[in-house]
């Protein structure tokens, strides 16, 4: 039964409730008015069992999922007595998703992020969006599918969240050029020989920003960069070369516009993640986050340097895409997780990375571009194969 639209409560669904973005949402919304304020049509998490049935109990979720269809059972029995709805697997997640809902919060990492996004989208869904991988593998697609969907995009990824802050959308023409702000990440003052011989653990210790492995990684090679460039190109329909990367290391000024009168409008705060979930949540008001304010008392400088892209060469890979166009993200972003996994895995040095993504993206550039969904899949596995195709070759090789 619907109550009155005065005491409606706000129905945010959450994808990847137990990664870093989930946990973190759950975080703004206790602090929000939890139970009181929020409903929960649906709750999604892959292998942690335990904390996704903690936590479709805390909100009282109405639907949860786990992406693995093997914890079907796991899930079913941690949330036994609770009258919360329990579902399984790729098809599951999709249905989450397009459960009705206000606002969904995409916080699933990688390409198994999109299937269940575009779900909510097409159901009109407001979507905070974590998950950079549906711009940079599906831009175009997820661009008309929001048109059509009619619901709001808000950029959770925290530069996007900045740039929608200070974009004035009366003011859209007269945008010159978009500077991403990037910490550096750990290695930011190695040499190539010493990156050379870097490991996983010391890889994914960001100086500034509590994040899930993976992106942690990818903040160290600049690959999230260059995630993040073509994430502002599509979000903000900006052409290539509009698009700026500043090396920052204290991560304060979370990203900036240029505008053709030369003003530059920078949004600024504590680097925690908390503050652009929470503006994503209470969009188009501000709410009163749990956020360190700034001291600029205390702040005695804010460093800037041009990004050097011998070291990171990721950046100038995601010009190559953004210029090649079509399917060239989806490639790009699945060559990069073959290559980021083989790295975690131990079985390619840090810098090979970059080499894997460049040579699989040029066996790839075939001018093909997704006309569907599944277009995009088939590219993302098509690129993975071709990946693993090149580590193997280099493997050989090397021996
Ligand atoms: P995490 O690895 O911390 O969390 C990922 C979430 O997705 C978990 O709930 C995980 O479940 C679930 N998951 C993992 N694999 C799958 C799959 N194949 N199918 C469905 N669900 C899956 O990632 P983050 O929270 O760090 O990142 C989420 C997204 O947000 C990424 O796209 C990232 O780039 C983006 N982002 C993250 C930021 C951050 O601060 N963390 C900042 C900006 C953007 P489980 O843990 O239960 O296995
Ligand atoms: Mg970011």
């Amino acid at each position: 039964m619907n109550s009155s639209p005065a005491t409606r409560k706000r129905r945010i669904s959450i994808l990847g409730a137990t990664g870093s973005i989930g946990r973190n949402t759950l975080d703004v919304m206790a602090h929000l008015g939890g139970r009181e304020v929020f409903e929960v049509p649906a709750i999604t998490g892959m292998g942690n069992i335990e904390l996704l049935a903690a936590q479709a109990r805390q909100t009282d979720a109405k639907f949860a999922v786990t992406a693995d269809l093997a914890r079907y059972h796991d899930l079913k029995s941690a949330l036994a007595g609770s009258g919360i709805e329990v579902g399984a697997g790729p098809s599951a997640l999709i249905e989450a998703g397009a459960r009705d809902t206000d606002l969904l919060m995409a916080g699933i990492v990688g390409i198994a992020g999109l299937a269940p996004t575009l779900a909510a989208v097409a159901n009109g869904a407001n979507i905070a969006l974590a998950n950079k991988e549906c711009l940079v593998s599906a831009g175009d697609l997820f661009h008309e599918a929001i048109t059509k969907g009619g619901g709001e995009l808000l950029p959770v990824d925290s530069e996007h969240n900045a740039i929608f802050q200070v974009l004035e959308e009366n003011q859209r023409h007269a945008v010159d050029r978009i500077i991403l702000t990037a910490s550096g990440g750990p290695f930011r003052d190695y040499t190539r020989e010493q990156m050379a011989a870097v490991t996983p653990e010391t890889a994914a210790a960001h100086p500034n920003w509590s994040m899930g492995l993976k992106i942690s990684i990818d903040s160290a090679s600049m690959f999230n960069k260059a995630l993040e460039m073509i994430e502002a190109r599509h979000l903000f329909g900006m052409r290539p070369e509009q698009i700026e990367v500043i090396v920052h290391p204290q991560s304060i000024i979370h990203s900036m516009v240029g505008y053709t009168d030369g003003s530059v409008l920078a949004q600024l705060g504590a680097p925690d993640m908390r503050h652009a979930i929470g503006y994503a949540i209470a969009y188009p008001r501000r709410a009163s986050l749990p956020v360190e304010r700034l001291d600029f008392a205390k702040l005695a400088q804010l460093d800037f340097f041009a990004p050097d892209e011998t070291r990171f060469p990721a950046l100038g890979l995601a010009r190559t895409a953004m210029q090649r166009g079509g399917l060239q993200g989806a490639v790009l972003n699945g060559a990069k997780e073959i290559a980021l996994e083989a790295f975690i895995a131990g079985q390619i040095g840090f810098l090979e990375m970059a080499d894997i993504v460049a040579a699989t993206m040029d066996k790839l550039n075939d001018g093909r571009v997704a006309l569907n969904i599944d277009d995009v899949y088939a590219a993302d596995r098509e690129a993975r194969d071709v990946a693993q195709s090149v580590i193997a070759n280099s493997a050989r090789i090397a021996m």
